[in-house]
């Protein structure tokens, strides 16, 4: 009976990923991080939310309402929806990250801020 669920669902799925267009993918994947989230995130990299903080990437000056969440491995590359996969970036530095890591986003970027971001355990 359970075998028959399985492959039920299991041909469901195959069915969604063979009729839906790889750009209603992608629109799926992009969900929203919850506010409650957003908070937990802000708080550990920037504290306040009523403060400004600091873009992770480019460590220019953030606001909270202006903030991307952003993923430090991205989900199409196996990364986690999980609090500590998050961080807060500005729009444009999320954008111009792309499909990078965090990580590899820096290296290329703002070479001189791993070794500070890894200190404070930011990577
Ligand atoms: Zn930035």
């Amino acid at each position: 009976m359970l075998d028959k669920i399985v492959s039920l669902q299991n041909k469901k799925i195959r069915k969604w990923l063979i009729s839906t267009p790889d750009s209603k993918k992608s629109q799926k994947k992009r969900l929203r991080v919850p506010m409650h989230i957003r908070v937990l995130v802000w708080r550990k990299y920037c504290g306040n939310v009523l403060q400004g903080g600091r873009c992770v990437a480019c460590g220019e000056p953030l606001d909270f309402k202006d903030a991307s969440f952003s993923h430090k491995v991205p989900r199409c590359r196996g990364g986690s929806i999980d609090a500590r996969n998050i961080i807060p970036l500005h729009r444009r530095c999320n954008e111009d990250m792309g499909d990078m890591t965090a990580i590899e986003y820096i290296r290329k970027f703002y070479p001189k801020r791993e070794k500070i971001l890894r200190k404070k355990g930011f990577l």
